[in-house]
C-alpha cells in the first residue's frame, strides 16, 4: 500500500486524492486549517508547514510527498526532502516561488519574457520605470497569487504620482518578500501549458489552453486553444525546456501571454493548475492522475484530448448545479467549501465532440445560470 503525502489540503489535494483512488493509493494531507476540504477524502494532519515535529510525523507515514500549495516554505520542503522523497524537488519549488528567479531562468533558456527589474529601493523603482517605461506592474516577488500583491503603474507623469502610490502600496515589502517591476504586456490572449515530467524524465503536455480572468482570478479555460499549431508547439517546447532545466518531477503550468505570434512567459506554477481542471473529463489522462504517476515513478498516461472542453470557475459561491447536471455536456465539481468572497468553491467542465457543440453547451449553461459574460468570450473564440 502506497501513501502519498500532500502539503496543503485545498481543492487540488482533494482532486489528487480522488484521482488516486483507482490507482489504489492512500493519502495523508497536512494543512494548517482543520476544515481543509481535502480532509473530506483523506486523513488530515492539522499543523503549520514550519512545525518540524508535525513534518516528522507526516514523513513517517508517507512514501512520497508533494504539494497542493506552492508557498510551502522552501526550508520546510528541504527538511522534508532529507527524510522522504519530495516531488517537485525543493530547488524547483524555490525557483517557482520567486518571480525574479523564474523570469531570470526563462530568459537564460531563451524564452521571451516581459522586460523586468529587481526592485529593492524607491530609487530602483524610479530607475526601472525610466528604463522600462509605462504602463508597467510592480509585483511582490514571492507569495503573490490571483493578482494579489500587484500594483499597475499607468503613467509616470508629473512628479511620478503613480510610482508614489505603487511604493506606498508595496514598498514596505521590498525587504521581506521582495519586489519586481515588469513591463505591461498588451496581450491579446493568455494561454497556459499544463505538462508532466516523470522521475525517469518522460515528458508529456496537454494541448495548449486559453484562459480568461476576472479581477485576476481565472474565470474560464478553453482547450484546445484556438491558435496556429506552430504557436502551440512553441509554447510546449518552452515548457519542456523549463521542466528539463529544473529536473522537474510532477505536473506544472507555464502561463504565457500571446501578442501577435509572440509568446512571452509570465510565470510557472509548480503544481497541478486551475487551467488544467478540464483534463478530468476532457483528456485521456487527467493532470491529477499524471501528477501522481509522475511522482511515483509510474509511466505517464496519454494527454490526448477527448473532444473539446471548457472549464468555468465558480468563485465566492456555487451557482445552481442543476443547470450543469442537466446539460448533456455538463460535469459538476463542488469542492465542499463554505462560500466566501473571492474563494474558489467549485467548477464545471463542459465537454463536447466538436467546437460547435461546445459553443451550444456554453450558450445553454450561460443562459440557465444568467452568466452570459463568463461564457461570451469563449463562445466568440470558438467561432474564430
Ligand atoms: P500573475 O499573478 O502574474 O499571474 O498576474 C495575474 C494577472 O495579471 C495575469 O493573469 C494577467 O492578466 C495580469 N498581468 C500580470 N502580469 C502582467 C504583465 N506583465 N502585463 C500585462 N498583464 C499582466
Amino acid at each position: 500500500m502506497t501513501t502519498v503525502g500532500i502539503l496543503g489540503g485545498g481543492q487540488l489535494a482533494r482532486m489528487l486524492a480522488l484521482a488516486g483512488a483507482p490507482l489504489g493509493l492512500r493519502f495523508l494531507v497536512l494543512d494548517s486549517a482543520a476544515d481543509a476540504c481535502a480532509g473530506q477524502f483523506a486523513p488530515l494532519l492539522q499543523a503549520d508547514y514550519t512545525d518540524h515535529a508535525a513534518l516528522a510525523r507526516f514523513a513517517e507515514q508517507v512514501d512520497v510527498a508533494t504539494f497542493d500549495f506552492e508557498n510551502v516554505p522552501a526550508e520546510s520542503a528541504r527538511w522534508l526532502a532529507q527524510r522522504v522523497p519530495v516531488f517537485p524537488g525543493p530547488r524547483a519549488l524555490a525557483v517557482a516561488q520567486d518571480r525574479l528567479a523564474e523570469k531570470s531562468m526563462f530568459r537564460e533558456l531563451g524564452i521571451p519574457v516581459p522586460e523586468f527589474a529587481d526592485i529593492a529601493t524607491r530609487a530602483d523603482l524610479d530607475a526601472a520605470i525610466a528604463r522600462i517605461g509605462t504602463p508597467c506592474i510592480l509585483k511582490t516577488r514571492r507569495l503573490g497569487y490571483d493578482g494579489k500583491g500587484q500594483f499597475r503603474i499607468r503613467d509616470s507623469g508629473l512628479g511620478n504620482a503613480n510610482a508614489d502610490a505603487a511604493w506606498a502600496a508595496l514598498g514596505s515589502q521590498a525587504g521581506t518578500v521582495g519586489l519586481i517591476l515588469e513591463a505591461f504586456v498588451p496581450f491579446e490572449r493568455e494561454v497556459s501549458v499544463v505538462a508532466a515530467r516523470s522521475r525517469s524524465g518522460e515528458f508529456r503536455a496537454w494541448p495548449l489552453t486559453e484562459n480568461w480572468h476576472d479581477h485576476g482570478i481565472l474565470a474560464a479555460s478553453l482547450a484546445p486553444a484556438v491558435v496556429h499549431v506552430a504557436i502551440a508547439d512553441k509554447a510546449i517546447a518552452h515548457a519542456q525546456a523549463v521542466a528539463q532545466a529544473l529536473d522537474y518531477v510532477g505536473v506544472f503550468a507555464l502561463e504565457l501571454f500571446l501578442v501577435g505570434d509572440e509568446l512571452l512567459a509570465n510565470e510557472m506554477a509548480p503544481r497541478v493548475h486551475n487551467s488544467g481542471h478540464w483534463t478530468i473529463e476532457g483528456a485521456e489522462t487527467s493532470q491529477f492522475e499524471n501528477h501522481l504517476r509522475a511522482v511515483l515513478g509510474l509511466p505517464l498516461g496519454d494527454t490526448r484530448m477527448v473532444g473539446h472542453a471548457c472549464m468555468l470557475n465558480w468563485i465566492g459561491q456555487l451557482p445552481d448545479a442543476t443547470a450543469v447536471l442537466s446539460d448533456p455536456c455538463g460535469h459538476w465539481h463542488d469542492y465542499g467549501k463554505s462560500p466566501r468572497e473571492g474563494r474558489k468553491v467549485g467548477h464545471a467542465t463542459l465537454r463536447a465532440d466538436g467546437p460547435d457543440e461546445l459553443a451550444a453547451g456554453l450558450r445553454r449553461v450561460g443562459a440557465a445560470l444568467a452568466r452570459p459574460a463568463q461564457v461570451a468570450p469563449v463562445i466568440a473564440r470558438l467561432r474564430d
